[in-house]
């Protein structure tokens, strides 16, 4: 296998679906030396057949808005790849989604799922549907119009959605009320991220970012360091940015920024518990305007217009937002203000120019797939709750959440170390995921 030649053919036939192309590059340089030693790989295609999605369903989705007009939104669900399991990922409400980011979503959600040590395929789904200023009115008729059509493709036994950017507790809600009715049947099972009165994990909401800091201490520990006392920058204001401010700061560590798409929240002293539980209200006011922590803390938090979090100096970088967020030149500006470690909690967060800088200038960084797998494995826990009837304790979650964080890493040093003893995460997680996947099908035979 030579990335070159597939990396060629792949833009030849997708030429406009960038984040798609730039997901499937990563991963196949990363595991190119190791693909290679497998002549059965090689015989049985295992790369051609993976790097393309099982199947794309498109859907038309009309609604009505508060003001009475009719409303057309496109909608997706990409089945990417289910050698080790049902077809698992989540749901993305964006204006900006088209088939290229899911593909590059499901693709990745792959090894993501694989690195998790559960028995879960890849998948994602969504819509260009806005939710900024939308009311809660409008989002449930869209989430019902939606479901309308999705709940054909999906099932507990088949393809699992759950939330992602612009989907959280209360579109679930929504999407589970709508299947619920269509199906006639009660399957528990059909999504995950629900409310914990209706089948819900203790812990789901809280998950991606709790998983990103357990990784992250895993990665500081193994460096010789600790999160105790480092200043944290984390882009987003969403679900996972609101786990991982919470975890990081009973950690000891101090989040000293938050940022959104209007600019960033400069917090010397740190986040407080009361900033962390009102990023619940900014998220579900749709406002997506980072300004208003500031408007309700004046004194504690200074707000800078059009800057990112990247701005304001830290040890540690958590971008926690979305694709592409952190560009090469950022890398450089939060080098230079004394940052040495970024881990991506968003999905594909960082630029490739941005990786390469972090890694060849001494700083750690390790890769969404690996560090935000926590949200995914503990929707993996809530599907074996529901199957076995029953719910455990916020411990047993935690508990079972802590151990796959630290085997997620493992898998990382198993497959990531250098020669000099340090650890490339991007190869090591690449390289775990891929391995798990590529076996699973190779053993299926052709299909
Ligand atoms: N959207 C999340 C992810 O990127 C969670 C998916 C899930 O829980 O199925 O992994």
């Amino acid at each position: 296998m030579k990335t070159t030649e597939i990396m060629a053919r792949l833009q030849a036939k997708y030429p406009t679906e960038k984040e798609y192309l730039q997901a499937v590059q990563e991963v196949l340089e990363s595991i190119e030396d190791v693909y290679n030693q497998h002549p059965e790989f090689e015989k049985a295609k295992i790369v051609e057949r993976l790097v393309e999605p099982d199947r794309i369903f498109t859907f038309r989705v009309t609604w009505i808005d508060d003001n009475g007009e009719v409303q057309t939104n496109l909608g997706y669900r990409v089945q990417f790849n289910s050698a080790i399991g049902p077809y698992k990922g989540g749901l993305r409400f964006h204006k900006a989604v088209t088939p290229s980011m899911l593909k590059f979503l499901g693709f990745e959600q792959t090894f993501k799922n694989a690195l998790t040590t559960l028995p879960m395929g890849g998948a994602k789904g969504g819509s260009d549907f806005d939710p900024v200023g939308k009311s809660n009115a409008e989002i449930m008729r869209f989430c019902q119009a939606f479901m309308l059509e999705l709940w054909r493709c999906i099932g507990p036994d088949q393809d699992i959605p759950a939330g992602d950017v612009g989907v959280g507790g209360r579109e679930i809600g929504f999407l589970n009320g709508m299947y619920q009715k269509l199906a006639r049947q009660y399957h528990t099972g059909v999504l995950t991220g629900k409310g914990a009165t209706w089948g819900g994990s203790i812990l789901r909401p809280e998950a991606t970012g709790f998983g990103a800091l357990y990784f992250t201490q895993h990665l500081l520990h193994k460096a010789g360091k600790d999160l105790a006392g480092q200043k944290i920058c984390i882009s987003g204001f969403g679900n996972v940015a609101w786990g991982a401010v919470m975890k990081a700061t009973q950690l000891g560590a101090k989040v000293v920024a938050i940022s959104g798409p209007d600019g960033v929240c400069h917090v010397p002293d740190g986040m407080t518990p009361e900033m962390n539980d009102y990023m619940l209200d900014m998220r579900a006011s749709n406002r997506n305007m980072v300004e208003d922590l500031a408007t309700k803390f004046p004194e504690k938090v200074k707000f800078i217009a059009g800057k990112k979090a990247w701005s304001i100096p830290c040890d540690i970088a958590l971008p926690c937002a979305f694709q592409n967020e952190l560009s090469e030149d950022d890398a450089k500006e939060l080098k230079a203000n004394g940052c040495w470690c970024c881990c991506e909690v968003s999905n594909m967060g960082c630029q490739p120019g941005a990786i390469h800088f972090f890694q060849n200038n001494g700083v750690l960084f390790a890769p969404g797939k690996a560090v935000n797998a926590g949200g995914v494995a503990t929707s993996g826990l809530e599907m074996t709750q529901n199957a076995a009837h029953l719910s455990w304790s916020a411990q047993e979650v935690d508990d079972k959440l802590h151990w796959i964080m630290e085997s997620i890493h493992e898998q990382c040093v198993k497959y990531g170390t250098r020669p000099d003893g340090s650890v490339d995460y991007v190869k090591g997680a690449n390289i775990a995921g891929f391995m798990k996947v590529a076996q699973a099908m190779l053993e299926q035979g052709t299909i």
